[in-house]
């Protein structure tokens, strides 16, 4: 079995062995080829999960900024937005700005209609 699994699969002694090892304490005493390849893929994918996890953070530390941004009217920087420009979607002025303006600044739009947001 051990020469299966390092042959077919790549595996090396030393992660095979270390499955098995990871099997024991777990109280597999005679583990199936299986069991193996089931460990071996946790051990193997351990690296994996933790940079896709630190990925995952990054991603919403840039979706938090970026929602900061959003949040405060991008006019008077003083009121949060509430008002949704359509048919663009963009939400990044405050209402009482928001009358006033034909373009979206973002898109460089024109606005044909908008919405007033409330927040929770
Ligand atoms: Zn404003
Ligand atoms: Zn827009």
């Amino acid at each position: 079995m051990k020469a299966v699994c390092m042959g077919e699969m790549g595996f090396t002694a030393e992660i095979f062995n270390e499955a098995v090892y990871h099997l024991k304490l777990d109280g597999y005493h005679h583990p199936n080829i299986e069991d193996i390849i089931r460990r071996f893929d946790q051990i193997h994918k351990d690296p994996a999960v933790q940079y896709t996890s630190a990925q995952i953070s990054e991603s919403l530390y840039e979706e938090n900024q970026r929602l900061k941004r959003i949040v405060k009217c991008s006019k008077c920087k003083i009121n949060d937005s509430n008002a949704l420009f359509l048919p663009c979607a963009h939400h990044v002025m405050c209402i009482a700005f928001a009358h006033d303006t034909k373009k979206c600044p973002v898109g460089n739009r024109g606005v044909s209609d908008g919405v007033r947001t409330f927040l929770g």
